[in-house]
């Protein structure tokens, strides 16, 4: 980052930046590409240059941009989300066609004109979306004139996961966004890819929302060193993630499907502790064993760069230990009350 050659992104003229979006434009098979200061950044950009006021989205409830950016969506693009809760996480055309259906859509209603989906699927453990029921997603979207976006906020879990390339991801969306902070562990930034004329437009909101930053270079540097040296690795943390599973599997207190890690997360009930999900995060974390309580019943492990095995065999240790010891506190609760 100390030696990144830097100009000012304003002019279009960041050699670090104009590395950084040829490479992914070129990794994600689009046109063109944008760098944004984050995740959520790319997303709203996206939306707002894909609708118009007013305009409807289609997606899963439990999806980034249901869960934590629907008032962002509403203030920032003025479009209304439309979302429905699937059986497995994946937003299939059925979904979409029903979506579709459930209000009138004559020429005086709201319009559909995006289809928005999330690769890996946090709420689902890191799921793959699987790129048939993309193509079919994208081939439905296509013929009505609905664009689709992917928020690939974990896309590179997911290609290393399933064996696709990332430009086959390319191929079934309109516009894709890819974080470059989360499993490659780069301080900031997420990278918008679309056709030249979206990324135009999308280059004047991301100056509008206040994204257009100067020597930006320096942020495009860390993030192509995390490219280079941290994408591989990813596989790692996804073999550590199952080794987590297969140990705290051995927790009779903890329920999880080891089946459902297919990438960098655990997720596991607690509720079989007599504790909610943040009391038992933390509990962990007094232990030093950082969690997500991501509902009231279920946490989420993350494995991630500086994550060894040895420090899962300890992480594992330690929870069993706190499961052991929460049990103990139930049941003697337990006979208290029954004496
Ligand atoms: C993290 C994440 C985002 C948001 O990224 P930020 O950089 O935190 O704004 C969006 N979508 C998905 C799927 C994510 O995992």
């Amino acid at each position: 980052m100390a030696q990144a050659p830097v100009g000012d992104d304003c002019f279009g003229d960041d050699p670090s930046v104009r590395l950084l979006e040829d490479i992914c434009a070129e990794l994600f098979g689009k046109e063109a590409a944008l760098f944004m200061a984050s995740g959520t950044m790319s997303n709203q950009v996206a939306l707002r240059a894909l609708t118009s006021p007013g305009d409807e989205v289609i997606t899963e409830e439990r999806y980034h941009i249901s869960y934590f950016e629907s008032a962002q969506s509403a203030a920032l693009s003025g479009v209304s989300l439309n979302t429905c809760r699937t059986s497995d996480g994946i937003l299939r055309v059925d979904d979409v066609k029903s979506r579709i259906a459930c209000k009138p859509r004559g020429a005086a209603y709201a319009q559909v004109s995006v289809v928005f989906i999330e690769n890996t699927i946090n709420v689902m453990g890191g799921k793959v979306f699987p790129l048939p029921a993309m193509k079919e997603l994208y081939a439905y979207a296509s013929g009505k004139g609905i664009k689709v976006h992917l928020d690939g906020g974990r896309i590179f879990n997911a290609t290393l996961a399933a064996g696709v390339a990332l430009e086959e991801y390319g191929k079934y969306c309109d516009t894709i966004s890819a974080c470059f902070s989360k499993g490659l562990g780069a301080p900031f930034g997420s990278i918008l890819c679309a056709d030249r004329q979206t990324i135009a437009k999308a280059r004047r909101f991301r100056k509008w929302y206040g994204g257009a930053l100067h020597q930006a270079g320096i942020m495009a540097a860390a993030a192509l060193y995390a490219l280079q040296h941290h994408y591989a690795r990813l596989v790692i943390d996804h073999e550590n993630a199952r080794l987590l599973a297969a140990l705290l599997l051995e927790n009779r207190g903890l329920d999880l499907d080891p089946t459902a890690v297919e990438t960098n997360m655990v997720y596991f009930d607690v509720s079989g502790l007599g504790i909610s999900a943040a009391d038992f995060a933390r509990a962990a974390a007094a232990q030093k064993v950082l969690l997500f309580p991501w509902t009231r019943t279920h946490v989420r492990a993350a494995t991630h760069l500086g994550i060894g095995e040895e420090h899962i065999y300890e992480a594992a240790w330690r929870l069993q230990r706190l499961s052991s010891q929460l049990e103990l506190e139930a049941l003697s609760t337990l006979e208290h009350g029954m004496l």
